[in-house]
This record gives C-alpha cells, structure tokens and sequence, in this order.
C-alpha cells in the first residue's frame, strides 16, 4: 500500500487517517504537538509545521503528500513539490490563503462575493466605508479564522481603531459589505486530477460566537436554492483548478441570493455530517480524489444534524449521557458520538461533534436542545 503524508496532526487528519486506513493507506503525520489527534491513528513526526528537515523527512516516508490547513509555508509547499507528490499542487494554496486573491479567483470563475475593496490606509477605509454604508466588516487578508482577526464597524466612530487594530497583523486588509444573511450555507466539492467533479449536499450552518455550532441537512431551503448553491461550489472547484476537497461557505439572503463567503482547501467542519449520513464521507473522497481513485457517490441516507463538542461541553456530555440516551430513543434520534483525542479540554476548543441520525432534522434539532450539553 501507499503512504499519504498530512501536514498538520488535528481533527481533521485523524478522521482523513481513520478513512484512508480503512482503504489500505498507511498514514504520517507532521505535527509539533505530541500525540496529536493523527498521531494518535497515524505514524507522526513531530516537529514545528515549517521546519524544512522535517518536512523533507515527511516527503521521503510518504508517496502523495496532503495538508489539513491552508496557512502552509510557501517555501515548506515548494520543498514538498520538489522531493515528493503534491496532487492539489501549490496554487490552490497560494489563492485560499489570502482573501483578496480568493475573491478574485471566485469571480473569475463567475460566481458572486460580498462587495469588497482592498484598504491600504484609514482614508481608503473612510471613503469604502462611505460607499458601501454601515455596518461593514473589516477583515485581515490572512490568518483569520472563527471570526479572529475581523472588526465589525457599526459606526464611523469605530473607524480609526479598527483600521488600527486590524493593521497591527501586519497584511493587507478588506472591507466587505454586511450581508443581512437569512442563512449561512456550506457546499463541499470535490475535484480529482482527471477533472472530475461531485459536489455534497449542500449544509445550512448555525454559529455561536463566530464558531460553527450546527450544521443542518438537508438545509431549510428551496430545492432551487440548493442545487444552485451546489452548482456554484462545482463552478469554483473547476475554475480554481481544484484538487481533492474545497470547502465554499455561503451567504443566502432574503431574496434567494447566493454569495461566496469564504473557501477551504481541505475537509471542513461543516462536511463531518457525511461520516455517517452519507454513501461516501468528505475524508474517503478527499483520499480518492489525491490517490486518482473515482470520486465516490455523495447521495445523502439520511436526515442529520452534526452539532460540535467544544471543551466547555465535554463535562455535561459526560453528566448527561444516561438522560441524553433515553432522549434519542424517545425522539428516534441516533447520535454518533466523534471524539479527536485531544487532552485539555479548553473552552471553545474544538474536542468532537455529534452527528444525530434522524428521521427528519427537527428531531434532531429537538434532541439537541433536550439535552443539558450545549446550554452552557
Ligand atoms: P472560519 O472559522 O469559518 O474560517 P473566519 O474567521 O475565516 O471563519 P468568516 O467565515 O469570513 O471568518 O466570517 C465569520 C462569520 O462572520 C461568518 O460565518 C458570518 O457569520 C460572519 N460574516 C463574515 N463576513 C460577513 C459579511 N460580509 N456579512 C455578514 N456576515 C459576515
Ligand atoms: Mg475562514
Ligand atoms: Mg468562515
């Protein structure tokens, strides 16, 4: 069997490991942390993620080479190019790591974005600010991720130290018009070398605070609306170039129109609902799609909604599990319990999710907010 070797050791290398083992691929992870999630159902080295020896290292015990982030170090991509098999190659990075150059790439490809412009000075901030009326969001080009590392300005006052604020990160900022979402959607498309493309069914998302909290399928909205949304992630899968997964985030608004929030190169937390909901999950596609295999069929089994396990909910999910389990019976829910092996259990960390098997996803739903876990 091959090897595939994941840059970064979280979550999402762990469930692409527990995937891919089960095809017959053996897996190393590259992580600074030790024992890490992957590490934990992977061989592992650890190290820092732009140490170029340990990169070397990973590129020589693996035969195809993944990553499970976006933030990878240009010159550690290069070295990986170079010395082993990179399938989703370099540029793809390149664009989902810096927000302007992403917006650019999913217009090129015909598909709407938020009206944004590029800030380069607190008077270029003052003047888009006019143009596109309050509120506003002022985000950071790179780095950012749940909600760090943007500024939501509500008032003209807020303007000099956002700018500020934002400008200390040290990259190009944008600002983006405030789009009065009705709902947040999420399309995970799937590219292989050979160009071939499927799409999964499209996830309505709630967050708390910025993090995801549940993702909902089917998604609450219009056949229409979703086979459109699905049509606009295989659009950017094909125009990007796109190989493996490529997560879109979308805004639906009152009115049914559809715009690109952000994308993800990898698998995303808002695709776990396909572990068990789904004939092929995120984490087999991803591996078909890298290893040239045939991209396997998206067809949704059942109703479900995933709902994510944070630190702070580790110690009511461990109280409450007898009540919680006379709960899903009552309701005809079956809840799938993931755990990434993570050892402190920090607030807002992300330690697992929960996919809720179910009849329809208002008895999921109703599950969800039966429980004591996530009142907190
Ligand atoms: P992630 O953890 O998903 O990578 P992030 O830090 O990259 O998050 P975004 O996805 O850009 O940030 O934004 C976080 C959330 O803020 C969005 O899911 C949405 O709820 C809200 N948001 C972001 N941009 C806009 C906008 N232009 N209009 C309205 N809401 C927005
Ligand atoms: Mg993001
Ligand atoms: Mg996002």
């Amino acid at each position: 069997g091959s090897t595939i070797g994941i840059l970064g050791g979280g979550q999402l290398g762990r469930m692409m490991a527990n995937a891919g083992s089960a095809m017959g691929y053996r897996f190393v992870a590259l992580d600074p942390t030790p024992d890490a999630p992957c590490g934990q159902v992977a061989e592992q080295i650890v190290a820092a993620y732009d140490d170029r020896e340990a990169a070397r290292e990973l590129a020589k015990r693996s035969d195809v080479i993944t990553y499970e982030f976006e933030n990878v170090d240009a010159g550690v991509a290069a070295m990986l190019m170079q010395e082993s098999y990179v399938p989703q190659g370099s540029e793809l990075l390149y664009t989902t790591q810096h927000r302007l150059r992403e917006k650019r790439a999913i217009e090129a490809a015909g598909v709407k974005v938020a009206p944004y412009s590029e800030i380069r000075s607190v008077d270029e901030l003052r003047e888009a600010v006019g143009r596109f009326g309050l509120p506003c969001v002022l985000k950071t080009a790179t780095g950012g991720y749940d909600g760090k590392g943007q500024w939501v300005i509500r008032g003209e006052e807020e303007i000099p130290e956002a700018y500020e604020t934002l400008s200390r990160a040290k990259t190009e900022l944008v600002l983006e018009q405030f789009i009065r979402f009705e709902k947040e959607l999420s399309v995970i498309a799937a590219r292989s070398p050979q160009g071939e493309v499927k799409t999964f069914p499209a996830a309505e998302n709630v967050h708390v605070d910025n993090i995801l909290h549940l993702s909902i399928v089917p998604a609450r909205a219009s056949e229409a609306v979703l086979r459109e949304a699905e049509r606009l992630a295989a659009a950017i899968a094909e125009g990007l170039g796109a190989v493996g997964l490529i997560a879109v985030e979308l805004f639906l608004t009152a009115d049914g129109e559809l715009f690109v929030n952000e994308l993800a190169p990898r698998p995303h937390n808002s695709g776990h609902y396909t572990m068990e909901a789904c004939r092929t999950s995120q984490f087999e596609q991803h591996v078909r799609a890298i290893c040239g295999l045939p991209l396997g069929d998206t067809t949704l089994l059942t109703p479900v909604v995933m709902v994510n396990v944070l630190g702070e909910h580790i110690e009511p999910l461990l109280k409450h599990v007898a009540v919680a389990d006379s709960a899903a019976a009552r309701h005809g829910v079956a809840p799938k319990v993931h755990l990434y092996g993570k050892h402190e259990a920090k607030h807002k960390r992300k330690m697992g999710h929960i996919n809720v098997l179910a009849e329809n996803v208002d008895a999921a739903l109703a599950w969800i907010s039966e429980t004591n876990i996530w009142r907190v």
